[in-house]
């Protein structure tokens, strides 16, 4: 992918427009970014994702400031399959849970559930501005695929209804967890979750009810105390070096 090519997300399954020969018409905001920001005109190149079936080459067929068309030319890659890491975090200050979402995307999680916890310190989120933030990481990493992000819940309520089949790396700044990287060495190729805490950590009960999960392994980072964002960067580049993407498995 050379670094000026354009790459947008369309919400729509694009493997069926290209098998119907149909065109596509981008939304206001992709018409705005293609006219006014990168002046294409017809006969321009451009790729497509879905988050459903891959990447697309497409030519701008028609333009004008109310519509811009393509045809979808040719399928570029076929969604890659994601390594199966979920992460549930608890939201913290907005920048910051931005920034989570879109290293999540980056570095490969499946699934991101946010958590209430005692200590949170953003009891709410916004879906529908983290998406977007999802959507741009993907245009820029050259991921063909979107995590699946899930509603904001109570770390209670997940903790009942949880699959036990998927063990929880419980990160904790304690330093009387093992290290994670001999956790995921006995995981080996288990479905695993990363839990990371908001800034003030986890309450005396949420820490009692985690310790006593079957499913819920306690991990350490190190000896230092790591922002919560940075822990979400490092367990998940670790889990990805042992058991995902970047592991010879
Ligand atoms: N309660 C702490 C800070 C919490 S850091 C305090 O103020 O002293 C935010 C979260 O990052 C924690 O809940 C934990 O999930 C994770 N974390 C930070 N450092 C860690 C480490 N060394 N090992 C494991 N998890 C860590």
């Amino acid at each position: 992918m050379s670094k000026n090519t354009i790459r947008l997300y369309c919400d729509t399954n694009l493997r069926e427009l290209f098998e119907a020969r149909d065109e596509y018409a981008l939304t206001r905001e992709q018409l705005h970014y293609l006219i006014d920001v990168m002046r294409c005109k017809v006969g321009d190149s451009l790729h497509l994702l879905d988050g459903k079936t891959g990447e697309y080459e497409c030519k701008i067929i028609f333009i004008s400031r109310k519509e811009v068309r393509v045809r979808i030319c040719n399928l570029l890659k076929i969604l890659n399959s994601q390594a199966d890491l979920w992460l549930l975090f608890a939201p913290i200050k907005k920048a910051k849970t931005e920034l989570i979402i879109e290293k999540c995307v980056e570095l490969g999680v499946k699934k991101i559930l946010p958590v209430i916890t005692d200590f949170t310190n953003l009891p709410k989120i916004n879906k529908h501005r983290l998406k977007s933030i999802m959507i741009s990481s993907a245009q820029q990493c050259g991921s063909t695929w979107l995590p699946e992000l899930g509603t904001l819940q109570g770390l209670k309520e997940v903790l009942q209804s949880w699959d036990s089949k998927r063990q929880i790396l419980f990160c904790d700044e304690k330093l009387e967890g093992t290290q994670i990287n001999m956790v995921l060495q006995s995981l080996q190729s288990k479905p695993m979750a990363i839990l990371v805490g908001p800034e003030g950590g986890f309450s005396k009960k949420e820490f009692d009810l985690l310790m006593s999960q079957e499913f819920v392994r306690r991990v350490s980072l190190g000896p230092q105390i790591l922002r919560a964002e940075t822990a979400v960067i490092a367990s998940v580049s670790i889990w990805q070096s042992m058991c995902g993407y970047w592991s010879d498995k």
